[in-house]
C-alpha cells in the first residue's frame, strides 16, 4: 500500500477520533501495583535507589514478564511466547464471532530487562502503560476490528550481553548470531537463551520467529518510554511525541605504542611511539570535527565513554596493567558513539572520524586497530499520522504536548525497519514521558505515577480510536 493511502486511512482513523469521547477509564492505583510488584523483581535492595538487574534472559526478566502475562490472563488477554521467548499477550481472535474483523493487530512493546543497577521505569514504565492501556480498551467493550497486543520483547539492553534489541531482533530474524557467545556473568548468551527454555538455533539461522503473515498483520506499533533527558521535564510537558530516533555507530580503538623510558626517552614521535598522548589528541581533534560538523547544521552527537578501563578489554591486553608514571605508554584503548538521525549524515561523519583516527595514529608513530562493536540506522521519521494520532490524543485528553527526537535507541526502531509482503514498512509510533532530572541507567532513575497514568491514557485513546 502506497503511504500516502495508509496515510489517509490514518486521517480518517483521526477524525473518528475526533468525533469520540473519551471514554477509557484507567485507574491509577493499577499503575502504582504493577510498579510495585515489579520493584520486587531483580531488585538490588528494599529501595528503589538501591537499583536492579534483570539481565537478558535471566530468571528474574522471566518473572517479571509472568508477572505481566498473568495480570493480562486474568483481564481475559491470551497470552504466548516466541520461539526465543519474547512475549505476545493478546486479545482473543476469533474471525468466526467477529464478522468486522480485519484481521489486523495493533501493538504495543517494550521490554522489561534493565542494565546493571539500571531502575525501574527504563522499559518498565512502557509494559505497565501499555497492558493498562489495552485493558482500558478492552474492559469499555468497545467492538474490536483489530486485535489489540502487547509485545515484550526479551534483552533490549546492551548492558547485558554487549548486543542490544536483541529479543526484537531475533523475531524479524535480523538479529547477528555471533552474538549468541557473547558473555555476561560467566555464561554465553547462547546458554542464557537455552537456560530459560527457548531456540537459540534459529538465531544462528538467521530464522524470524514471527511468520510472514503475523508481520504484514501489524496495523501499528507502538512504545512508550521514559523521555532519558530533561526536555518535557525542564518544558513542564505532560508527553512527547517523537518524530525520529538517532541510530549509533560504536568502535573500540586500540593504540599500539612502543614502551620506554620516561626520563631517557627524548620527546617526539620520531623518538617516541607513545599510546596514551595519541589518544589525548585524537579525542580532541575528535571533538573538534564533530563539533564543526555540528555547526554546519548535521544532527550528530559523540561520545567517549571508556579509556583504559573495560574488564573486558584489559582480560585481552593485560599489558594495560603494565603502565608506570615512569614509563613511556605501549597501549592505550578508547570506546568511541556517534549517533545522528539522518543515515547519510552519520555514514559520512563516521568515515571523516576514522580517518582522522589513522591519520592521528600516523603522526604520531603509533600504530591502531579500529573494532566495530555495533550499529544501528537511524530511524529518520517515525509514521507521520501516528503522530498526529497521538498528539491529537493527549489534546482530546488535555495534556500537553510536544514534538521531540530521541537521542536513544528503542525496540520500536527495529519494528519500524521490518518490511511487509506488500513492501511497506510497519507503522510506528513513540511516546515520550517526563523522568526525574533525565536519569536513566541508573538506580535514581524515576517517573512519577501520574506521568506513566497520563501516557498510558494517551496510548488508549490512540489504539482505542484506531482499533
Ligand atoms: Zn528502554
Amino acid at each position: 500500500m502506497h503511504p500516502l493511502m495508509r496515510c489517509d486511512r490514518t486521517r480518517k482513523w483521526a477524525l473518528e477520533n475526533l468525533a469520540m469521547e473519551t471514554q477509557f477509564i484507567i485507574s491509577p492505583s493499577n499503575i502504582s501495583k504493577h510498579l510495585k510488584e515489579l520493584s520486587k523483581i531483580g531488585n538490588l535492595g528494599e529501595r528503589l535507589e538501591d537499583g536492579f538487574l534483570r539481565a537478558s534472559w535471566s530468571d528474574e526478566e522471566t518473572a517479571a514478564m509472568e508477572y505481566i502475562r498473568a495480570q493480562g490472563e486474568s483481564a481475559g488477554l491470551q497470552g504466548r511466547y516466541d520461539a526465543v521467548g519474547n512475549l505476545f499477550l493478546s486479545t482473543p481472535f476469533d474471525k468466526e464471532e467477529n464478522e468486522t474483523s480485519t484481521g489486523e493487530v495493533i501493538q504495543i512493546g517494550s521490554h522489561l530487562d534493565t542494565v546493571p543497577r539500571g531502575g525501574l521505569f527504563d522499559g518498565g514504565a512502557g509494559i505497565v502503560a501499555g497492558l493498562e492501556a489495552i485493558l482500558a480498551v478492552v474492559k469499555s467493550e468497545k467492538a474490536l476490528k483489530r486485535r489489540l497486543e502487547l509485545v515484550i520483547w526479551r534483552g533490549e539492553e546492551s548492558g547485558t550481553f554487549t548486543t542490544v534489541f536483541k529479543g526484537s531482533k531475533a523475531a524479524f530474524g535480523i538479529l547477528d548470531a555471533s552474538c549468541l557467545e557473547n558473555v555476561y556473568g560467566g555464561v554465553t548468551l547462547r546458554h542464557a537463551i537455552e537456560g530459560q527454555g527457548y531456540d537459540a538455533s534459529l538465531i544462528e539461522q538467521g530464522t524470524a520467529t514471527l511468520a510472514q503473515d503475523s508481520i504484514d498483520s501489524i496495523a501499528a506499533h507502538f512504545e512508550l518510554h521514559i523521555e532519558q533527558a530533561t526536555k518535557l521535564e525542564k518544558d513542564n510537558c505532560d508527553i512527547g511525541v517523537v518524530s525520529s530516533i538517532r541510530g549509533p555507530r560504536r568502535f573500540r580503538i586500540t593504540l599500539y605504542g612502543e614502551a620506554a623510558h620516561s626520563g631517557a626517552t627524548p620527546m617526539g614521535s620520531k623518538y617516541r611511539s607513545d599510546a596514551n598522548l595519541c589518544m589525548a589528541h585524537t579525542i580532541v581533534a575528535l571533538d573538534g570535527l564533530c563539533s564543526q560538523h555540528i555547526a554546519g547544521g548535521k544532527d550528530l552527537v559523540q561520545t567517549v565513554g571508556i579509556i583504559n578501563t573495560d574488564k573486558a578489554v584489559n582480560a585481552r591486553h593485560p599489558e594495560i596493567y603494565e603502565s608506570a608514571i615512569t614509563k613511556v605508554s605501549p597501549l592505550a584503548y578508547f570506546s568511541l558513539d556517534i549517533r545522528s538521525n539522518n543515515k547519510a549524515t552519520l555514514e559520512s561523519y563516521t568515515q571523516s572520524a576514522l580517518s582522522l583516527i589513522q591519520d592521528k595514529a600516523d603522526e604520531l608513530s603509533v600504530k591502531v586497530e579500529i573494532e566495530r562493536v555495533g550499529s544501528s540506522d537511524p530511524l529518520e521519521q517515525l509514521d507521520p499520522c501516528l503522530q498526529d494520532l497521538l498528539e491529537q490524543s493527549a489534546r482530546d485528553l488535555g495534556y500537553s504536548s510536544q514534538r521531540l527526537s530521541s537521542g536513544a535507541g528503542h525496540d520500536v526502531a527495529v519494528v519500524a525497519q521490518q518490511r511487509k509482503s506488500d513492501g511497506t514498512t510497519i507503522p510506528t509510533a513513540l511516546v515520550f514521558i517526563p523522568c526525574r532530572k533525565g536519569i536513566s541507567h541508573n538506580p535514581m532513575e524515576f517517573a512519577t505515577d501520574d506521568a506513566i497514568h497520563k501516557g498510558a491514557m494517551v496510548l488508549a485513546q490512540a489504539i482505542g480510536s484506531i482499533c
